[in-house]
Parts: structure tokens; sequence; C-alpha cells
């Protein structure tokens, strides 16, 4: 390798002295310029013929020690998340061991690690999605979140399940590469369970067929994505997307595999943690946290899907305290967010204690978890939004007294939180 004088890119014809570097080879020369175009038009190639962008960009062993270890990450989690402890650590763990597997792929060691797709039980607004999101932010890689529910078998009025991918090239700005490392949240997906246990007396087009239809995506393999979504048509240019190393977060609500639960620990026959189960009083809340595949398949996921979901975790519903903590603690806390809204026009806004606590009562009353805590919020500072900007007060204080009034007269207020018998 030389920039010999008066020599020429066998290439481009390009002088020696127009580039930085010139490579010689057996017969020719070829220089840097023409290097780069060839390198890019080799990974256009790779990436249309879907081969694993892990061979075109590998993460080495260094890349390893550069990693977050699990304390680290879930440090990360505890800023934006709320309680949900057991839940950061497993999620901490799996996505540690993920990039672990990335980087062994690179090493082509001989004991293969399985991807470690998650799975979160928890019933709405308990922060599965927002968990899901905090770490894609950590991490630094493209996150998408699709629902489950719009998605149907092919040929059906939906969503193909690739348009999921598609969401998350769009994220990753069209970067096959940065998107083949990202991480895809499947919400709602307790909504795509077999409708029944007898398959097949009508089709099941958005229940068993779209699982089947994922199994595709979660068990790393090469899909073809159309690049803006919509319904495939043959004409369509695709985008090859290698699922390898997508690390796939599932959440769901679940409703009543409480019952499923319970049913399964309490007719195991044998063993000391039968007898403890059965003499223990377990609420429905404490239920949860022996959730496991079992009872996830008798809701009515296919055991394929859940093959492929080897870690299950489950979420706590949020009590009084947590959604007090809601309001005031996390990095991106609600109450934070509007005072750096009303701080915008030099207005320092402060929240009484008991105003926040009749804020987080309203929430319990109208069964609204987390989600609701900012309706509340939304409803009650309307008026101040509306009129703060015009007026000459700079130093405002929330208390009980102005929430109550103004809930009662907000439209939330007006709506009774317990359903109202409708006279005939
Ligand atoms: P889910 O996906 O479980 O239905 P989300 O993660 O979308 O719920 O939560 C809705 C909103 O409620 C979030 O944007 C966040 O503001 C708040 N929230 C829910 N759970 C928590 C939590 N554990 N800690 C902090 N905020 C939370």
């Amino acid at each position: 390798m030389a920039k010999t004088k008066d020599s020429f890119c066998d290439f481009c014809g390009r002088p020696s002295k127009d580039a930085q570097i010139m490579i010689s080879g057996v017969s020719g020369q070829i220089c840097n310029l023409c290097v780069e175009q060839a390198s890019e038009i080799v990974q256009k190639d790779a990436q249309a013929k879907g081969i694993p962008s892990t061979k075109r960009y590998p993460i080495g062993k260094d890349a390893l020690a550069k990693l977050l270890k699990p304390s680290e990450i879930k440090n990360h989690l505890d800023q934006y998340v709320v309680g949900q402890d057991r839940a950061k650590r497993i999620l901490s763990v799996a996505v540690y061991n993920h990039f672990k597997r990335l980087a062994q792929q690179a090493s082509e060691d001989a004991t293969i690690i399985e991807k470690s797709n998650i799975l979160m039980v928890g019933h709405t607004g308990t922060g599965k999605t927002l968990m899901a999101r905090t770490l894609a932010r950590v991490l630094n890689v493209p996150f998408c979140i699709a629902d489950a529910t719009v998605i149907t078998e092919a040929g059906y009025v939906g969503e193909d399940v690739e348009t999921i991918l598609t969401r998350l090239l769009q994220a990753a700005n069209y970067d096959v590469a940065a998107a083949e490392r990202g991480i895809v949240y499947i919400d709602e997906i307790d909504k795509i369970a077999r409708k029944s246990d007898n398959p097949s007396i009508t089709r099941d087009v958005s229940g068993e067929g779209v699982q089947q239809a994922l199994l595709k995506l979660l068990e790393g393999s090469i899909v073809n994505v159309p690049p803006q979504g919509g319904r495939k048509h043959p004409e369509q240019k695709m985008i090859a997307i290698n699922t390898e190393n997508i690390l796939f977060i599932c959440g769901g609500a679940f409703e009543g595999i409480e019952r499923r639960i319970a049913q399964r620990i309490n007719v195991r026959p044998l063993g000391f943690s039968s007898q403890d189960i059965q003499t223990h009083d377990f609420s429905k809340e404490s239920l949860l946290s022996f959730v496991s595949a079992q009872d996830l398949r008798s809701f009515g996921l296919i055991p394929e899907l859940l093959g492929r979901l080897p870690v299950i975790t489950h979420l706590e519903n949020l009590d009084a305290q947590a959604l007090r903590m809601i309001l005031t603690e996390p990095k991106n806390a609600i109450t934070k967010q509007y005072s750096k809204l009303f701080e915008m026009e030099d207005i320092e806004i402060k929240f009484t204690d008991d105003a926040l606590d009749f804020v987080v009562s309203k929430a319990i009353e109208f069964e609204l978890g987390a989600r609701g805590l900012r309706s509340i919020c939304e409803s009650v500072l309307l008026d101040l939004m509306f009129d703060a900007p015009s007026s000459k007060e700079k130093n405002i204080v929330i208390d009980r007294n102005f929430v109550e009034t103004k809930f009662k007269t907000s439209e939330m207020g007006k709506v009774r939180s317990k359903p109202v018998k409708i006279a005939s």
C-alpha cells in the first residue's frame, strides 16, 4: 500500500496526487474513493440478499466491556419507572444477555446463546410500555411500539405482521443495520389469544392466525418489509430485514388470568409450596407473581409463541403510594412537566401535598391507574393553562381546594366513577 508518483487508479483513472491512499494489488491499484464506493455497493448487495448485518457490523468482545451492566440498566429504569422492582431486574438481565448474545455471535463460539424475548403481564397503566421505551432510550437503539390488535392474518382486513418492522425501520431512519438491533414492543398481545380451545370452527384470523404470523418475526428470520407499510403487493419494493438480533418485548393485561393461576397452583398435587399456597389467602394481586407459560397457554397463547418468549415477568398494580410517587418522583414526572410548561412563561407553580393526594384518590376511584393521573391533571389545570399566559400572576399555588373545585366542574368530574343505572 503506497502512494507512488505519477500513478493512476486502475478503476477511475484518478491520479494518485488526487487520492489520499492508493492500494496496490498484483497488477494494479485502487484509490480510497473507489474502495469506499465499492464497500457501499457490497453492503447494499448484502442487504438486498439479506445477509445478516452482524457479519457486516460485528460486535467484538471489546464491545462487551462497554455494555451497561444489569445494575446500571436498572438504575436508569429507576429514574423513570416507579416500583416494579422485580420486572426491572428481570428486564435488565434479559437485555444484558441479549447484548452478550450479539457479542458472542461475532466471535462465533460453539455454544449458541438463544434469544431472550420478553413477555410482560400486567394491568393497563402499570408501566409496561414505559419500561420498554425507557430501555430503548438507555440502550440507544431504535424502538417502536406495535399494537397486536390491528394485525390480521394476510389476506384479511387489517395490517400485515411485517408492518411492525416497517415502524422499526422508520424509527431507525431506514438504517437497516440499526433496525436489525432495535427493540420492538408489541402491546396487547393478550388480545390475539386463541378464541376457543377448539381451533377451526371458523377461521381465527385475528387470533391464532396472527400468533402464527408473529412466530416468523420472533424466531429470527429474514423478513421482507414494505418500506412504507400497508398491505404487501407484488410490485412493491421490499427491504429485507433480519430479525435475529431484534429484541421483542410483548405486553398484555391478560384480564382474568389470576383465576387460571389460582386453579393451577391449587391443584398441584405434591410439594411443600402447594401446601403453603393452599393455606394462605392469596390476593388477586399476588397471584400474578406466579404467572407461568402454562397459564398463558391456557389463556390462549400458542405454545410455539410462548417458546419464543422465554422471559416472563409481571408488573404489579400501582397502589396509592406508587401513584403519588409517579406524580412527583420520576425524571419526567407529570408535575415536573407542568412546572416546566409554566416556567416557560416565567410562572412558578407549586402543588400542595393535599392537592396531589386528591388527584391520586380520583385516579384510584376511577380505576384509571397511572394513566388517569395525567387526564385528571389535565382537566384540573386546563383553565389555569388557558388564563395564565395572559395574566400577571407569577407564583401560583395549586391546593386541594383549587383542584377539587376544578375537578367538579370538569367533564371528567361530571362523570360518575361507578356505573349508574339508566332509567328506561
Ligand atoms: P401500560 O403499557 O402498562 O398500559 P404505560 O407504560 O403506557 O402503561 O403507562 C401509561 C403512563 O402511566 C406512562 O406514560 C407513565 O406516565 C405512567 N406510568 C405507568 N406506570 C408507571 C410507573 N411504574 N412509573 C412511572 N410512571 C408510570
